[in-house]
């Protein structure tokens, strides 16, 4: 699914899919290929304008959904990058290598597990030296599994969805700062679930909240070298994140109608965001939390 060209004026309401999805289980992590509809994360709309002719950025969660959609927009700006993601999820990510490929960037892939601080450190490492140094880290990659009673939530669970969404971005932050030059940039994913939580998500939404907590104490800290930090919070996007169990099954068909604009978004929205976040557009903001979210607020 794909719209035929996301820079002609139309009414955002009618671009895109309304809600009325299938239910659709699949298994944790999930694929883009199980979608129905399938998503647009701009593979064949997003255009680039060199605004990050040359950069060299390292992007988690590049497989699917936002990151896949941000690791098109990205190359296709002119970075060069590393694609992070599980290693069940390579089939995903091959096609993502294809296409920054198509557009004359380097993609390398270093695919492994985030919520091992280890493999944090081995990862930004191995990017540095892949691409020659480390401009944007973007971290996209989160884990959200719905429960809907407290009595359900293991510790283990609780324990996973902190280690993947919080640790692993104190770990991947600490180990690139000593790389990144004046002029980098860290782009970090929150949610609106940082601000509305939902009922089952006790684990997920919290760390949520602390990311967004973490990405404005950061700002503070390095801005003073020149490196700036701002996260996106998105509202209910299309990607196999939710399908897989990020949402209870019985609420997919009306997934995303709960919102002002009265549908899902679609990864491919959401990559223009992370371009000015990451690009030197932005130069002035830092420390801030960007909604999008179809009008739902995030205040
Ligand atoms: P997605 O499933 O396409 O992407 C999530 C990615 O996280 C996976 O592809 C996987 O590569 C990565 N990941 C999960 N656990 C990992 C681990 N232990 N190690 C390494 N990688 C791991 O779904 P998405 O919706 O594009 O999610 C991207 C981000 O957007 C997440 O942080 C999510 O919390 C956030 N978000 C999504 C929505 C939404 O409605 N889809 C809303 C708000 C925020
Ligand atoms: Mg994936």
């Amino acid at each position: 699914m794909t719209t035929e060209n996301q820079y002609a004026m139309q009414n955002p309401v009618t671009q895109y899919p309304q809600p009325g999805f299938p239910e659709q289980p699949q298994p944790a992590p999930g694929s883009v290929h199980k979608l129905k509809p399938h998503a647009d994360h701009g593979e064949t709309s997003y255009k680039g304008f060199g605004r990050l002719a040359g950069r060299k950025a390292l992007i988690t969660g590049a497989d699917s959904g936002i990151g896949r959609a941000v690791a098109i927009a990205y190359a296709r700006e002119g970075a060069d990058i590393v694609l992070n993601y599980l290693p069940e999820e390579e089939a995903d990510a091959r096609e993502v290598v294809a296409l920054i490929e198509a557009e004359g960037r380097k993609a390398l892939c270093i695919p492994g597990d985030l919520s091992q601080e280890a493999f944090c450190q081995t990862l930004v490492s191995q990017a540095v030296q892949g691409l020659g140094g480390l401009d944007i880290l973007v971290n996209v990659a989160g884990k959200q599994t719905a429960q809907k009673a407290i009595a359900d939530l293991t510790t283990e669970q609780f324990d996973a969805t902190f280690r993947t969404n919080v640790y692993a971005l104190f770990w991947l932050c600490k180990a690139a700062l000593p790389h990144l030059p004046a002029g980098a940039t860290i782009v970090n994913t929150t949610s609106i679930q940082a601000y509305q939580p939902s009922e089952t998500l006790l684990d997920y939404a919290p760390t949520k909240s602390a990311i967004a907590a973490f990405t404005k104490a950061l700002a503070k800290q390095v801005i003073g070298q020149g490196i700036r930090v701002n996260a996106v919070a998105p509202g209910p996007f299309w990607t196999p994140l939710q399908p897989s169990g990020g949402q209870p099954q019985e609420k997919i068909p009306t997934f995303g109608a709960e919102t002002p604009i009265g549908r899902a978004g679609q990864p491919a929205e959401c990559a223009p965001l992370y371009v000015l976040l990451a690009s030197q557009e932005s130069s002035y903001i830092t420390g801030e939390i960007f909604g999008i979210t179809g009008g739902t607020s995030i205040a």
